[in-house]
């Protein structure tokens, strides 16, 4: 067998958490490579216009900054690859990753930054107007319909939160509940049931976005009485939750019960040594670009200290 390469800090995941700690890691001289995984860029490349990531005065394009990134981490010196893991294991050191279900590398450190996928309802039409009115991020897209009306799916905490976000930038909120009950804490009940111009719908589904170019309305369905309605709307949101990225690393690392990874509070140490995690794969919280950013530049400090202490840099 060929020997294995030997990676000193290895980076999974090409987003702004990925991205940046290669920036961090790359001028700290520890040579990281960075495997891009199955969408390079990540979640932000099916976004469209960024306007919260400071230092763009003038907005961005969602996948314009991912490439802006991607520039900078290379620049600086990082191995940016094609590439997805595939299997660890983190049982004795130096860790090893397979790449592409082929290749396995070695590393001294690993940071993962896989980020999050969200959950989509599985329309067709929700998947055709994507960018075009339908979003997953209300933090990310409610400043676009500022003034109009939109609906929002979900009833977790996540929905909650964004429709109280809409609420305040929008003349009514449709939000689309499918049982007869809230899942969000009680708290977030209360705020959403008392704001006036978010209307509920309870037990209710979608059964089609509709719209040619952008969303124009969305047809629902009363699931206990079968009844139909059209809600004209400019922005379709989905808040039903998010799935981490975390499955190749399950039975490896510490997780909690929806599978985002565990880090030390006020750092991206996992409960095994060498091995950090940044961004939306270890943050149900915040998952913004800029805090996954911040995560990314923590990972990377900390992988520096950790392999200064092991004399491996
Ligand atoms: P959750 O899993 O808590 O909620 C998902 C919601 O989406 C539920 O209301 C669920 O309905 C609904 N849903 C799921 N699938 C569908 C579907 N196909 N059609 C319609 N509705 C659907 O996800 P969240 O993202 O809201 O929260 C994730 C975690 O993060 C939670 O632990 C939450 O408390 C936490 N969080 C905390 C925040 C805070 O503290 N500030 C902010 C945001 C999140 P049903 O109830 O019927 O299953």
């Amino acid at each position: 067998m060929d020997a294995l390469e030997r990676i000193t800090c290895l980076i999974i995941g090409s987003g702004p958490a990925g991205y940046t700690a290669a920036i961090y890691a790359a001028r700290a001289n520890l040579k990281p490579v960075l495997y891009q995984g199955i969408q390079p860029g990540g979640q932000l490349t099916i976004t469209t216009e960024v306007e919260n990531y400071p230092g763009y005065a003038d907005g961005v394009q969602g996948p314009e900054m991912m490439v802006h990134f991607e520039k900078q981490a290379a620049r600086m010196g990082a191995d940016i690859r094609y590439g997805l893991a595939t299997k660890v294991d983190f049982s004795s050191q130096p860790y090893k990753v397979q790449i592409d279900e082929e290749k396995w590398i070695e590393a001294d450190s690993v940071i993962i930054a896989t980020g999050a996928s969200a959950r989509w309802l599985g329309l067709e039409s929700e998947q055709r107007l994507n960018g075009y009115g339908v979003s997953a991020c209300a933090v990310c897209d409610g400043f676009f319909f500022r003034g109009k009306e939109v609906a929002i799916v979900g009833a977790g905490d996540t929905a909650a939160e964004e429709a109280l976000y809409l609420s305040k930038l929008c003349t009514t909120v449709h939000m689309l509940i499918r049982r007869d009950a809230m899942r969000a804490s009680k708290v977030m009940q209360k705020r959403v049931l008392q704001s006036p111009n978010i209307k509920i719908y309870w037990n209710t589904e979608t059964d089609e976005v509709l719209g040619e170019k952008h969303v124009t309305a969305v047809r629902i369905r009363n699931n206990k009485t079968g009844e139909k309605q059209e809600i004209p709307v400019s922005g379709f949101f989905v808040a039903i939750g998010h799935e981490p990225n975390s499955a190749i690393f399950k039975g490896m690392i510490d997780m909690d019960e929806a599978g985002y990874i565990k880090t030390i509070p006020g750092t991206s140490k996992t409960n095994v040594e060498g091995v950090f995690a940044a961004g939306d794969v270890q943050d149900k919280i915040y998952r913004q670009a800029v805090t996954a950013a911040g995560s990314g530049c923590m990972a990377a400090l900390d992988a520096e200290r950790y392999l200064g202490a092991k004399g491996i840099h």
